[in-house]
């Protein structure tokens, strides 16, 4: 049996502790490797290394640490495919999906080769005469990065490339469900030039995150996860004064208009609702239909939903492969069943879908529920899984309403053909992400992600020029030369002439 263990100081290093987890190829439902799980003391030697290698990398000069970027962007594109296989097998994911999300990580990795121009920092000269002022951000130290298992690549990728970037040195802890990914990251940036120790991966689960939160050498924090783990995160950094951005769930509406194109509209759903079994952060859970749309956008969905190709990633023909593991499947399939008994009507049930050849995959066809309403569980909570509920509202403002009352802000978008309706939407829904006629909104890399209210405790989004604000501390220096004007002492606040 495969067993994956840590990757410290440039080399895999078996880990102390003797807790392992079990690692499962979801298309098929077998165990495929085994991961160690970090003890405190695995967590804390990943950390010895990034601090040991700090002066050096943080030394280096932006252009220096481009080109290593350079080198680790081309490694990526060299092994795109066994990335992309890795996420597949880990996941679940469909092929063609699982390269757009390595795509995505390879983006933040192509904006933190610009890390020179990035890190120009601004100057004034004569802010006072002959005094010149000048701002520049300078690295925080050991950073850190707990991450999903959703997006296996692109989430570490939004963190470790800035971090590093801008003269950090990293430790990444990876879902324990899919860290293959990671260890691969790893080695190829070794490849590329890092030197060992910037970058170290350590497999665990809540006792390697509570060593993060504790050892005093980690500076800050990044998480991206559920939202009662993001909070934790999120409080217990904050007490242990390190600097934490902590991303967490998501509820995000679709708003289908009256006067939008319907077929658009549609296609959006299912690819924002579907694709990836609705294991995404910015899946649309919801579809708020809009007065008279309500009906033919739920026939049209549903004709949809009943004819989705589900299968293992790997198969071309899929639309829609597995979900992670067998406990998440069944937690997504008791929402279905609470939804039937909170009165929802369930227009398609995909619970009981076997795939021929794959009986002990982790499959489920697409689930449709219509006349949602508000108090329900299934609208409350995040599902994560391919179910979308339609919510009907009567028109623009109860649609609004609806997004601006739920406890998640992270995306959201508006299906219309009405300008003003689009823009009044853009300027007052509280959403971080929006998108109109544009159903998954995940801004590019060299913008920065970043939900609103339960979505991300914390004031900065990540990756974009935020990532470069997250990983930077501010340091302004006002100087003047002997030769400037001399002066007597001063005992009053100096003010510039
Ligand atoms: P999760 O919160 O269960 O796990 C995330 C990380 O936290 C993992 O590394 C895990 O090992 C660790 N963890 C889990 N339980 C812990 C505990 N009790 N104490 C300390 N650490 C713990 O999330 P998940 O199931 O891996 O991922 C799905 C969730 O992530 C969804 O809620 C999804 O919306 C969210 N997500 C959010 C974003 C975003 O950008 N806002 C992006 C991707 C995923």
């Amino acid at each position: 049996m495969n067993s994956i263990e840590h990757f410290i100081n440039g080399k895999i290093v078996k880990g102390l502790s003797k807790r392992t987890a079990k690692i499962f190829n979801p298309a098929t439902g077998e165990v495929s490797s085994n991961v160690n799980l970090a003890s405190s003391a695995d967590l804390n030697k990943a950390v010895d290394a990034a601090k040991k290698a700090l002066p050096n990398w943080s030394g280096k000069t932006p252009l220096f640490r481009a080109r290593v970027l350079f080198k680790f962007k081309e490694l990526i594109e060299k092994n795109y495919d066994e990335l992309t296989k890795i996420i597949v097998s880990e996941h679940g994911k469909v092929y063609e999906d699982a390269k757009g999300s390595l795509t995505r990580g390879l983006e933040v990795v192509e904006f933190a080769c610009g890390i020179p121009q990035l890190l120009k920092g601004e100057f004034t000269e004569n802010v006072g005469t002959n005094v010149d002022s000048w701002s520049m951000r300078q690295p925080l130290g050991v950073c850190a990065g707990i991450t999903p298992f959703n997006f296996p690549a692109m989430v570490p990728m939004w963190m470790f490339p800035i971090a590093i970037a801008c003269g950090n040195t990293f430790v990444l802890k990876p879902s324990e469900k899919d860290p293959s990914c990671s260890m691969k990251l790893a080695e190829l940036f070794l490849e590329a030039g890092l030197p060992p120790g910037v970058f170290n991966v350590v497999n665990g689960d809540k006792e390697a995150v509570d060593a993060i939160i504790n050892n005093k050498d980690i500076a800050a924090v990044s998480f991206v996860g559920s939202t009662p783990i993001a909070k934790y995160i999120y409080e217990n950094c904050a007490k242990n004064e390190k600097r934490v951005q902590a991303l967490g769930g998501a509820k995000n509406h679709c708003v289908v208009m009256p006067d939008c194109d319907l077929d658009q509209a549609v296609n959006g759903l299912m690819g924002a609702a579907y694709g990836s079994a609705g294991e995404r952060c910015m899946a649309q859970s919801v579809a708020v239909a809009v007065g008279k749309i309500a009906d033919p956008l739920v026939k049209s969905l549903s004709k949809k939903v009943e004819s989705l190709k589900i299968g293992p990633g790997l198969d071309k023909k899929s639309e829609m492969g597995p979900l992670v593991t067998k406990e998440h499947l069944e937690k997504v399939k008791g929402y279905v069943d609470v939804g039937i008994k909170e009165g929802a009507k369930l227009v398609v049930d995909g619970r009981n879908l076997k795939l021929q050849g794959y009986e002990n995959g982790f499959y489920m066809g697409g689930c449709l529920f219509d006349h949602v309403k508000k108090d329900m569980r299934i609208y409350k909570e995040e599902i994560f899984g391919p179910v979308l509920s339609v919510v009907r509202a009567k028109d623009y403002s109860e649609a609004l309403s609806l997004v601006n009352d739920h406890e998640f802000g992270n995306g959201t978008s508006i299906f219309t053909r009405d300008g003003d309706t689009g823009r009044s939407f853009a300027s007052n829904v509280k959403i971080g992400m929006v998108g109109i006629n544009i159903p998954i909104p995940v801004p590019m890399a060299f913008h920065s992600f970043g939900g609103w209210k339960r979505s991300l405790f914390g004031d900065q989004s990540i990756h974009g020029p935020e990532g470069v604000r997250f990983y930077t501390k501010l340091k302004t220096i006002t100087s003047r030369w002997p030769s400037g004007i001399k002066s007597d002492p001063e005992f009053v606040m100096p003010t510039m002439k």
